[in-house]
C-alpha cells in the first residue's frame, strides 16, 4: 500500500455547485454575465502564448492592481484563486499539529479544508443567532498556539457583514503575531456603511491580510484569479508557498482588462444589489427566515429541512446550495432567473 496521510480520509470534499443543463444554476454565487468583450479579447490574445509559461511574478497585473488600489506592488500577493491564497496562508503560517487556525462555523466551506490540508488545527466559533460573525467568542478562541484567524464578510453563506467597528475589536485583541485573514469576496457588492473595508486598515495593521477575487463581481471564475494585499512581509511569505506559475497567462491578461472595464463590471453588481432586496422580500412574505444579505446570495435558514428544498428546487429545474442541515444559499441573479427560483420556493410552501 501507498503510505498516503490516513488524515486525508476524514477530509472533506470541496462540493461544487451542481452544473445541469437545462436548468437554472445559482448554486455558485457566480454572475450570469460572461465576461466582458474587452477581456474576452485579451484572453484570446494570452491564448495565442499558451505555449510559453506565464510571468512567474505576476508583474503587469500587480502593478495594475498597485495602482487600482492604491498600494505598494510588494504588498500584493496573486494566486491560482482566493481558495489557494487561503491555503497558501495556513501553508504559511503553520507547521505543528498544534497549530490553530480560527474561524467562524458555519462560514466558507474551504476553511476547514486548507487547514486539514495544512496539517493544523480547526478551531470553529458558532456564528450567533443573526448569523453573523460572534466576534467576542472569535477573540476568547484565540490562544497561544493561533496562528490564524479567518473572518469571512459578508460571510459566505449566510450574506451577513463583519462591521468596522468588530474588525477593529477583535484586531485590538488578538496578540499581534497572530495573521487575521479578511476574505472579502463579495466586498463589490456591500452597501452597508458600517461594514468593515479591509483596505481601510492594513496601513495600521500589518497582521491583517485582505482577499479579494476575480471570481464574483469580475466574471472570471473559471479563469482562477484572486489576491492578497497585507504586509510585504505577508505577500513575500505567500509568493513562497505559491506552486509555480499557478496564474496562467490568460487569468493574468483578463484580470488586467477587468480592472480597465470595471466600471461596466460594478455596474451589474448593482443590478444585483437591488434584486437582492426583492428576492429576500420575497421569501420573507413566504414565510423563509432570510438574514439582510450584503452579497450576491442570500440564505434560508431551513434546518432539516434543506435537503428537501434543494431537491423541490432541482425538480423545477433551479439549482441552489445545500448546506443540510443549516440552510440552503442561492445566488441572486437576473430578475428572470429571480423568478424562476422564488416560484420554485413559494411552490415549496404550498
Ligand atoms: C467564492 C469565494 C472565494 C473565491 O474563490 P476563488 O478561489 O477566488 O474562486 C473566496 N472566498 C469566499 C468566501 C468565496 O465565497
Amino acid at each position: 500500500m501507498t503510505q498516503i496521510r490516513p488524515d486525508l480520509d476524514s477530509l472533506p470534499a470541496y462540493v461544487p455547485g451542481k452544473t445541469i443543463p437545462g436548468a437554472i444554476k445559482l448554486a455558485s454565487n457566480e454572475v450570469a454575465l460572461p465576461p466582458t468583450p474587452r477581456m474576452l479579447a485579451a484572453i484570446a490574445e494570452a491564448a495565442t502564448s499558451g505555449n510559453r509559461y506565464p510571468d512567474l511574478a505576476v508583474a503587469g497585473l500587480t502593478a495594475r492592481l498597485a495602482e487600482a488600489r492604491g498600494v505598494a506592488p510588494e504588498r500584493i500577493a496573486v494566486g491560482c484563486g482566493s481558495v489557494s491564497l487561503c491555503q497558501q496562508l495556513v501553508q504559511a503560517t503553520c507547521r505543528e499539529p498544534e497549530d490553530e487556525v480560527v474561524f467562524a462555523w458555519r462560514s466558507f466551506e474551504a476553511y476547514p479544508i486548507v487547514t486539514q490540508i495544512g496539517g493544523a488545527t480547526i478551531r470553529t466559533v458558532p456564528i450567533d443567532a443573526e448569523f453573523r460573525h460572534d466576534v467576542d467568542a472569535m477573540v476568547a478562541a484565540v490562544g497561544p498556539r493561533t496562528r490564524l484567524v479567518f473572518v469571512c464578510s459578508p460571510n459566505n453563506p449566510t450574506g451577513t457583514v463583519v462591521t468596522r467597528a468588530e474588525l477593529e475589536r477583535l484586531l485590538a485583541a488578538v496578540p499581534r503575531n497572530v495573521l487575521v485573514a479578511l476574505d472579502e469576496a463579495y466586498h463589490e457588492y456591500v452597501t452597508d456603511p458600517d461594514a468593515v473595508d479591509g483596505m481601510d486598515l492594513i496601513d495600521v495593521h500589518p497582521n491583517l491580510v485582505v482577499l479579494r477575487t476575480f471570481s464574483k463581481a469580475y466574471r472570471l471564475a473559471a479563469l482562477r484569479v484572486g489576491y492578497a494585499i497585507g504586509s510585504p512581509e505577508v505577500a513575500t511569505a505567500l509568493r513562497k508557498v505559491c506552486s509555480p506559475f499557478s496564474v496562467s497567462s490568460m487569468a493574468q491578461a483578463a484580470a488586467v482588462a477587468a480592472l480597465d472595464d470595471e466600471e461596466v463590471l460594478l455596474a451589474s453588481c448593482a443590478d444585483v444589489i437591488e434584486e437582492r432586496v426583492r428576492v429576500r422580500d420575497a421569501l420573507l412574505a413566504a414565510g423563509f427566515t432570510v438574514p439582510q444579505t450584503q452579497s450576491n446570495f442570500v440564505w434560508l435558514a431551513l434546518g432539516e429541512r434543506t435537503a428537501p428544498f434543494a431537491a423541490h428546487c432541482l425538480d423545477h429545474k433551479v439549482v441552489v446550495r445545500p448546506f443540510h442541515p443549516d440552510g440552503v444559499r442561492v445566488t441572486v441573479s437576473t430578475p428572470e432567473e429571480n423568478d424562476a427560483f422564488l416560484a420554485a420556493a413559494r411552490a415549496f410552501q404550498e
